[in-house]
């Protein structure tokens, strides 16, 4: 027998004896063995696709602590709660212990006694622990959540950046294995480059989720939307997931007022209500949890069968990383996004504190987001290439595919599409030249002098059939203020929950109050 056979053979006794299962999955295996090797290690796979295992077989397999650099508390609780539950000694250092456990952790660390060290950025970059880690025997590295350290990816985290010193001022030596599940290859070079890890072995998988089907709908009338749904989807889980903490609030209401049992989920609510609702839910006790994005991350419920997205997403990686927890058993998965501009100029919004490059980036997703959301062709085949994938046909499985969207020409309205940037200098967002085609007469245009362009209201013209069509669906609207007479598909009628009272009526719309949107909580 070979030795590469040999240690093939071995990791999968080990596979088996420590873990229980009989087989590898994708790539796992050659994963393992680059980081045995000792060499550096890229592994970007979708979320529940197994990338735990491909640093804790080395870590088990190899003589020394192997570091685990994880960017959530809640994430690292779970994980040495599972290793600890197979029998291996994994343990944590941050925020969270006191000096005396945190003693023991480290005691047990010089000891050789620990297989796994998971660790927060923030406490991988404290002067005593970089001295203690001086003193520990070392495996590797491993970076988990590597998205972080890109400014360009969507949750960038500044000490992200200071690992790749830190790791070389303990042993230039140390390979590192390097985890994400999202990165577009603008952020897979970041990391890369950040990291000086040009040379590694890349793993990248398909982020092709084929059981899960794709949607976009207009947000109108969403309450009603979302109820009929879950309704026609009696007894099935799913996940709701709302920008702000209010809304969660007001959602998960609204359902349990209908007779859906639902359950609100946001890193506003004390941790053991959130621990409480997340125990409901994976125990079957209510069908919906209602939720930020602190919501998910780390959970492994397989048998999500839908996820709603209520409000629009800040990126795509978002986007997909929370569609992701949708049909993780590869069974259906259904995922409906919500989408009206309004959302977009919101989330705008919340940028305008940021640093220049901060906001331009943000931008940039968002404007991926808008692209995504108006599409005309395939969901799928966008959303892999904006993952730097090439899907070589229409999928036949998203809304396009099903239900292709009328096509019509468009010559004219392009034309004086871009008349109107031209004549305007290029400088106007698509808001304004909107409004300058319309005929707007605020302020701002007046200011610029804009109405007493040529084009000035000339778009008026495109959109007589429309308004004429919005006539009729006004008529709708206004039931809508009879919501409460509303039947569902079942003849039950649809309440409204008693807290939140639909805006009044009025031509402009007031800005709606921003709440807090859920950051990592570490
Ligand atoms: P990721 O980190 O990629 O989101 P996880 O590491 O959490 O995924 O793994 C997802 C699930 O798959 C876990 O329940 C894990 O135990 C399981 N899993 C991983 N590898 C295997 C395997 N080789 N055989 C069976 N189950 C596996
Ligand atoms: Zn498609």
């Amino acid at each position: 027998m070979s030795v590469s056979q040999e240690t093939n053979n071995l990791l999968k006794d080990k596979l088996k004896e420590t873990f229980g299962f009989s087989q590898f999955r994708g790539e796992q295996e050659e994963i393992i063995q680059n980081t045995l090797d000792g060499k550096n290690t890229f592994v970007i796979m979708p979320t529940g696709a197994g990338k735990s295992l491909c640093y804790q077989m080395p870590a088990i397999a190899m003589d020394g602590t192997a570091i685990v650099i994880s960017p959530l508390i809640a994430l690292m609780k779970n994980q040495v709660d599972q290793m600890n539950a197979f029998g291996i000694n994994a343990q944590f250092l941050n925020s969270s212990l006191n000096k005396t456990e945190m003693n023991k952790v480290k005691t047990e660390v010089l000891n050789g006694e620990v297989k796994l060290l998971y660790i927060a950025p923030e406490s991988l970059t404290k002067e005593d622990n970089l001295e203690f880690l001086k003193q520990a025997k070392l495996s590797f590295v491993a970076i988990d959540e590597a998205h972080c350290i890109s400014e360009w990816g969507h949750d960038f985290r500044p000490e992200y950046r200071r690992i790749k010193s830190i790791v070389e001022s303990l042993d230039s030596n140390l390979p590192i294995i390097a985890l994400t599940a999202t990165a577009t290859p603008k952020v897979q070079q970041d990391i890369q480059k950040n990291l000086n890890m040009e040379d590694s072995t890349i793993f990248k998988s398909s982020f092709n989720r084929k059981n899960l089907y794709y949607e976009i709908r207009a947000k109108k009338d969403i309450d009603k939307q979302i109820i009929r749904y879950i309704k026609s989807n009696h007894g099935k889980a799913g996940i709701i997931y709302c920008l702000s903490r209010k809304k969660v609030e007001e959602v998960a209401e609204l359902l349990n007022v209908n007779g859906i049992k639902a359950l609100p989920y946001h890193a506003g609510l004390d941790g053991s209500v959130r621990m409480a609702n997340q125990e409901a839910f994976l125990n079957e006790e209510v069908e919906v949890m209602v939720a930020t994005i602190a919501f998910g991350m780390g959970i492994d419920k397989p048998d999500v069968r839908f996820v709603i997205h209520y409000d629009t997403p800040k990126s795509l990686e978002g986007y997909y990383q929370e569609t992701g927890r949708a049909g993780r058993d590869g069974l259906e998965g259904n995922c409906i996004m919500f989408y009206a501009h309004e959302d977009i100029i919101k989330l705008d919004k919340f940028n305008k504190d940021k640093t220049v490059t901060e906001r331009d980036n943000a931008k940039m997703l968002l404007n991926e987001m808008v692209s995504y959301s108006n599409l005309g062709s395939c969901r799928r085949r966008q959303l892999l290439h904006y993952f730097g994938e090439y899907f070589p046909q229409d999928c036949g499985f998203c809304d396009n595919c099903l239900k292709p969207t009328p096509k019509y020409k468009a010559e004219e309205e392009v034309a004086l599409a871009i008349r109107a940037v031209d004549l305007t200098g290029e400088r106007f967002d698509a808001q304004h030249l909107a409004e300058v085609l319309m005929g707007v007469k605020n302020q701002y245009i007046t200011s610029y002098e804009h109405h007493k362009l040529d084009i000035f209201g000339k778009g008026k013209n495109f959109f007589k059939l429309q308004e004429d069509e919005d006539e009729d669906e006004d008529d709708d609207d206004e039931q809508d203020e009879e919501f409460s007479d509303e039947e569902d598909e079942d003849g039950n009628p649809i309440s409204k929950a008693p807290k939140p009272k639909p805006a009044p009526k009025a031509k402009k719309k007031k800005e709606p109050e921003l709440n807090p949107v859920d950051q990592w909580v570490s």
